[in-house]
């Protein structure tokens, strides 16, 4: 079941949001120059059916203005597989980290099978950013300005970067929040992410487009980072019981009482993210086939994952 629909934030500026925000159901967002003079993308969805319909609400939203450019705001498949749909004219930029993950995406190239229905990714093509930042840039649509930042740090990924407003006063966060499902880091940082909340706060957003979940007003954006902040020291207090106790991750997720966390959507995401806690401790890559078996494993089956 697919209700994804086009939202406008303040005047110009779109959310498209895919309930329920699970296994590959992203968050996008369209930014138009207010004189009619085009469009910024900020990501793509999982397949290309996904992405053709949120283009075609774009471009229903916006009386057919050009998309100029896109902006990917990480590498993971669900805010970039998307790419290829959009018209060759667009020029889609990106963190450095994150052109070279497109590059380099072992979901992809492997296409693992955990989870179940598994996406359409049958006419997938990559496409990474055509020009890349590693700190800061600034779009400019006519009157309108949109800035592409870099937390400074690994976080959700390497290549993090928030789309924000200054004078709508809208943030868009890409993957750093998770609005009523798990937060998942395994391809980042643990204390990475935690670190961002921070960030993310200061801001002073009037108005927040999340990476997945339901769009928030800004005065209700603290209590969503107070949680994935408690969410991630769980994983960071798990992870060094189970050390301690010399069990494996997926053995520290089976130990673990979610608690107030078993409520949010894809909970098996602990695993991943005990993988993730355990590597960061130890000095160790991720291996990103073990932590995905042991996810399933957890999960007893392939993760959920919608049509
Ligand atoms: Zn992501």
């Amino acid at each position: 079941m697919n209700e994804a629909a086009l939202s406008e934030i303040v005047p110009g500026v779109h959310a498209w949001v895919q309930p329920d925000g699970t296994w590959w159901l992203n968050n996008a967002g369209a930014v138009a120059d207010p004189d009619g003079g085009g469009v910024l993308v900020i990501d793509t969805c999982a397949t290309t059916a996904r992405t053709r319909r949120f283009l075609a609400a774009v471009d229903a939203a916006t009386g057919g203005a050009p998309v100029r450019m896109a902006v990917n705001t990480h590498l993971h498949g669900d805010h970039t597989y998307g790419n290829h749909v959009l018209p060759a004219s667009t020029v889609v930029v990106s963190h450095a980290a994150t052109r070279e993950g497109v590059l380099d995406d072992p979901i992809l190239r492997d296409r693992p099978p955990v989870w179940s229905p598994a996406p359409d990714w049958s006419d997938t093509a990559v496409r990474p950013a055509d020009a890349t930042f590693t700190d800061a840039m600034t779009v400019h649509l006519g009157r309108r300005r949109v800035d592409l930042l870099h937390p400074g740090y690994t976080a959700h990924t390497p290549g993090d970067v928030v789309a924000w407003l200054p004078r709508e006063r809208v943030l868009f966060t890409g993957d750093l929040v998770f609005h009523g499902g798990t937060p998942l880091v395994f391809m980042g940082s643990v204390a990475g992410a935690r670190r961002s909340l921070e960030w993310l706060a200061s801001f002073g957003a009037a108005h927040v487009v999340p990476g997945h979940g339901a769009p928030l007003a800004g005065d209700a954006l603290e209590a969503v980072l107070a949680d994935h902040d408690r969410y991630y020291r769980f994983i960071e207090e798990t992870a060094a019981r189970g050390r301690a106790a010399g069990l494996s991750p997926v053995e520290a997720a089976r130990a673990a009482d979610l608690g107030p966390f078993a409520g949010w959507s894809d909970a098996e995401r602990i695993v991943l993210n005990l993988h993730r806690a355990y590597g960061e401790a130890e000095g160790r890559a991720l291996d990103l086939r073990a932590a995905l078996a042991d996810a399933v494993a957890y999960n007893g089956g392939p993760m959920h994952c919608a049509v």
